[in-house]
């Protein structure tokens, strides 16, 4: 979801954005109109993470699959070796193409588990000689999260923090890179976000190609080339209602609150089932499944006579999943929850 107050703001300016006659779409990325909105969603953005001075805040293209191949590229500076955890899919994914460009150290994996809990640090083989570690921080498939930033020492840690970015407040300080995809948490798809500490970008391999390159973005402001203007002409508005609704304390007390109505329904419900350990189950993405999966179907058409949306799981594993990103109104998690209860009682 993206909050219905940022979708109306954006309906309110869609002919004519601030008295310049243009929708945002049809203006060049370099007139002053567009300056200003991107320099907005910079230091808005900036203001609600608290990211330190000495880290860039680059708006880019590629997704989050874009950035498996980009880190290794710009951040092994000569290095021929980078640790990575094996926690789900998107781990899985992007040391598949780490291995492109260097040697892969496994440092913990939990595909034993079938990817229902994070490895237990006693079992973490860190490499003091990796260029970086790189963690997954919510598997958003499997609805596992890391309850605590990995301590890797002077190891610079790379986080994809594609579906939890903003979802609480984060120590932006502990990283050498953030990188997340905007379309779970932040705004439309076709934007990516890096940030990213200054020392480590300069040293890209030479075949890396331009407009991959963090040190000519970051010269350039994110503008080598075109930027998604319209992406970011709405992350900026997300930015702006994350302000006015009291920052990510705020966000991460709401968020909290919502993840553990919706684990207590199911875990009491002796209906349903969310497979992964307490202590590493997402806030943003649970997974859940039915003790009868006959039921799936009819669970599903229930469930959207009710309104309730895009609840199948993901297709590699099946069941369900709610996914209550930050828009998502505790409204909506307590019309799920009494939508699953009507609908264990009638079918028990
Ligand atoms: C969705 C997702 C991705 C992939 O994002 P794209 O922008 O589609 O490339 C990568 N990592 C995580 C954790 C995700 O949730």
């Amino acid at each position: 979801m993206i909050p219905t107050a940022v979708i109306q703001q954006a309906e309110q300016e869609f002919l004519d954005w601030n008295g310049s006659g243009m929708n945002v779409m049809e203006m060049s990325h370099r007139g002053k109109e567009f300056t200003s909105i991107a320099n907005k969603a910079d230091a808005d953005l900036r203001e609600v993470m608290a990211i330190p001075e000495n880290y860039k805040v680059l708006f880019l293209q590629g997704g989050a699959s874009g950035q498996f191949s980009s880190i290794p590229m710009n951040l092994l500076r000569g290095r021929t070796t980078a640790d990575y955890f094996n926690t789900g899919q998107w781990s899985k994914k992007a040391i598949q193409e780490a291995k492109r460009y260097c040697d892969v150290n496994v440092v913990a994996s939990s595909e034993e588990n079938n990817f229902s809990t994070v490895p237990s640090k006693s079992a973490w083989k860190l490499n003091p000689d990796a260029a970086y570690v790189h963690y997954t921080a919510n598997e958003t498939i499997g609805g596992v999260e890391f309850d605590d930033i990995p301590d890797t020492g002077d190891v610079p840690l790379v986080v994809d923090l594609s579906s939890t970015i903003l979802s609480r407040p984060i120590d932006v300080s502990r990283f050498g890179l953030i990188y997340a995809g905007a379309q779970k948490n932040i705004g439309p798809a076709g934007l990516t976000l890096v940030i990213v500490r200054d020392d480590l970008i300069g040293n890209a391999i030479p075949s890396t190609p331009i407009t991959l390159d963090y040190k000519i973005q970051a010269d350039n402001d994110s503008m080598y080339n075109t930027p998604p203007t319209y992406a970011l002409y709405i992350a900026g508005l997300v930015f702006q209602w994350l302000k006015k609704l009291g920052g990510l304390k705020a966000m991460g007390e709401i968020n909290q609150r919502k993840a553990e109505k919706l684990y207590s329904a199911i875990d009491n419900s002796g209906f349903y089932q969310n497979p992964v350990e307490k202590q590493y189950r997402s806030w943003m993405n649970i997974p859940f499944t039915l003790n009868n999966a006959d039921l799936d179907a009819a669970f599903l058409a229930g469930a959207k006579t009710a309104g309730l949306l895009t609840l199948k799981g993901h297709r590699s594993v099946g069941g369900m999943r709610a996914s209550i990103y930050n828009a998502m109104p505790e409204e909506g998690v307590d019309a799920l929850i009494s939508y699953m209860q009507k609908f264990a009682k009638q079918n028990r």
